[in-house]
């Protein structure tokens, strides 16, 4: 997997969320889950993955929101308490990652789709870029 060193930052779309960026984003990917359908307005959703220790809230209240996967693991994610900005989420099964949503960051042309996963549940109307490596479900 394709490392990008990222050294930057974020924030939400009313600004009170503000978060910096300093490691390597890996599992840079395209999710068409119904989950994120819901997040993303109906799109697939963006996101990379960067270690926690590489990532830090600088000001602001995130609110969470838990749900179990059909995988049997724990998604939590974080939006901004005042804007509803999905922020990024992290899951049960991987502890130590964290999952940062592309919109909100300050730059968010530095991040290149690697792979689409959950594509077996993509609508119709998705364009789904199949020259990248594509999976029915989740990668692992
Ligand atoms: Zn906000
Ligand atoms: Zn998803």
């Amino acid at each position: 997997m394709k490392k990008t060193y990222l050294q930057t930052t974020g924030r939400c779309l009313c600004g009170e969320v503000v978060y910096k960026i300093d490691g390597f984003a890996t599992y840079q990917l395209t999710c068409y889950c119904r989950d994120c359908q819901y997040l993303s307005g109906g799109a697939p959703n963006t996101s990379f993955t960067i270690q926690d220790r590489e990532f830090a809230i600088l000001t602001g209240q995130l609110k969470e929101y838990s749900r179990p996967t059909d995988s049997g693991s724990k998604v939590t994610r974080y939006f901004c308490g005042n804007c509803g900005t999905l922020v990024y989420g992290k899951s049960s099964r991987w502890k130590t990652d964290v999952s940062i949503r592309v919109g909100c960051l300050d730059e968010p042309s530095v991040f290149s789709s690697q792979m689409n996963v959950w594509v077996s549940s993509a609508q119709p109307w998705h364009k789904i870029d199949t020259s990248k490596p594509t999976y029915d479900k989740g990668p692992i």
